[in-house]
Parts: C-alpha cells; structure tokens; sequence
C-alpha cells in the first residue's frame, strides 16, 4: 500500500513544536542568531530561493504585528510574523519573491518536510488574525506562551488555536466510486465529497450525514484511510472510504453542480489526464487525488 506522506501536502513536518504549556522563558529571542522567520504578508509567503526560512532581519522595518514562536526545526528557533499584503513588494527581487501557500504545495516550491511547517505558520496566524477579542467577554485579547494561547485580561479565559475536522470520502459501490462537483470547483474537476464534521458527531456519523445531504446515497461501512492538515485556514480532513447502500444519486444543488459513478478506468483516466471527456481529479497534493488513487489499485 502507497505511503500517503509521499504525495500529499502539509503532511511532513520535522518541527520540535513550542506549545501553550511551556512557560514564557521558553520563547527564544526574535533576533536570535541562527533564528529563522516564515513572513506572510497578506496571504503570499516570502521565499527566498527554495525556502521560505528566511532571516528575521529581512523583516526589518516591517510593523511588528503579530509574531509567533513556533518551535525549533534542526536546533534553530523558528517563528511566524504577519505583514500587510503591501509588504510583497518589498519582496520582489530575485532570489527572493513571495507566492500564497497554495500554490507552493502545488509547485513544489519548497522541501515537503517545509510545506508541513508553513501550514502550522499559516494557521497559526490566521487564528491570531480572527481572534483578537475573548468571546466571552468581548475584551481585547493578548497573546501569550510564544502565540499558542491568547489570555483575556477581563475575564481569565484561555483561548487556544483551533482546528476544524472536516470528512472526506470516497464512497464505493461495486466496482464505482461516487465523485461530485461543487459549484466553486474549476471546470471539468470532479472530487471526493466532502464537509465539516458538526459538533457530538463521529466522524462515521459525518460521512453518512455529508453523503446523504449532498447525494440522498445511504452509507453503510465507514473506514478512516489518513489525515492532512488543509491550512485554509485551520481544517484536518479526515480522509475515509465508506459503502454505499443505494444506487440513485439526488444532488443537493446547493452543494453539488453533478455527481455521478465513475468505474477505475474512468478514476484512473482522471488521474492520469486523459479522461476523455476531459475530466479531470485534484492534484496530488490534496487528499481526494489518494484516496482516488487508493480506489483505482482496489485498496479501498
Ligand atoms: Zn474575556
């Protein structure tokens, strides 16, 4: 069976992770010598090179938004600073230049084990970006123990980053799999469904609900295949392969532009680029394309 770390984005991370627990004093100085910064500004990540390690001095002159200590990758300390989108500019001479995070993991722009790094960067401060204020109490916020909690001086409350699990599934009938579209989907890309798990569900529970709403196919057997952070901002898709029990698919118009079952040739065709009707799957990065692929060598 293909190792999913091979292909997928976000999934490789050799980072020593800082957490909320560890005290104050643990949160290495910015300018440290050998420190090493992941600069987001708006939404493009500066690279220089392969790399997007840059040194925190090339953030100079920056406003100091928020910054966070991530942890320490091969002994140096690692950190995350915000800048505005207007910063990009700053960052336009070769070798240097920025691009968003997305298009790095589909262009490989950076070492696999670094993509898994800007994705903890990229959640990270997206949960700082959106929560500024307790939801308690309404009282300004301030970050603490590196940037993993935020503390409110009005009330006391911790708040901690969060992560959003969402479900998606290959769904099997015979020899089919069922496959949709959604209406933000580029044309002629078909992809596993897929949908947030809701609050006191199992995740069995949210493949049959998510399948049922989109499609009215009833699943029976759930299994879970392998996880993968999907950093837009924080989800962890939680990647399955499920039975269907019914044949006739009903879309759900609000979720699906089409659904419909492709044999393995057809997946396969997909896959390889030469569906011909000229559909096609998502890139190896993302999930469904392994869980596709896992359908096609008849390992689901
Ligand atoms: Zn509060």
């Amino acid at each position: 069976m293909t190792d999913p770390r091979d292909t997928l984005g976000f999934v490789r991370n050799r980072l020593d992770r800082h957490s909320s627990e560890q005290p104050e004093e643990a949160v290495p100085a910015f300018d440290a010598p050998d420190a090493r910064l992941v600069l987001i500004c708006g939404d493009r990540i500066v690279l220089r090179g392969s790399t997007a390690l840059i040194a925190p001095a090339e953030a100079a002159g920056l406003d100091g938004g928020t910054r966070i200590f991530l942890g320490h990758r091969d002994g140096q300390p690692v950190f995350a600073a915000a800048a505005p989108a207007e910063a990009a500019e700053r960052f336009a001479e070769a070798p240097v230049r920025t691009l968003d995070l997305r298009s790095i993991a589909t262009e490989s722009a950076v070492e696999a084990e670094e993509l898994g790094l800007l994705a903890v960067a990229k959640s990270m401060l997206d949960w700082h970006a959106r929560h500024g204020f307790c939801a308690k109490c309404g009282t300004a916020t301030v970050a603490k123990a590196g940037g993993f909690r935020r503390e409110c001086p009005g009330c006391d409350a911790h708040h901690f980053p969060r992560v959003d699990p969402v479900v998606i599934m290959l769904v099997r009938r015979g020899d089919t799999c069922l496959l949709g579209r959604g209406p933000h989907f580029k044309p002629g890309m078909f992809s596993c469904l897929a949908g947030f798990l809701e609050p006191g569900e199992t995740i069995e529970d949210a493949v049959r609900r998510e399948v049922f709403e989109e499609t009215r196919i009833r699943v029976g057997a759930v299994t879970y295949r392998t996880s993968q952070p999907w950093p837009f901002p924080s989800s962890l898709m939680l990647g399955c392969a499920a039975e269907a029990l019914d044949a006739a698919i009903v879309t759900d118009p609000n979720e699906l532009e089409d659904a419909r079952w492709f044999d393995r040739d057809a997946v396969a065709a997909m896959l390889d680029g030469t569906h011909p009707e000229g559909i096609q799957a998502p890139p190896p990065m993302a999930i469904a394309h392994y869980l596709m692929r896992a359908f096609v060598a008849g390992e689901t």
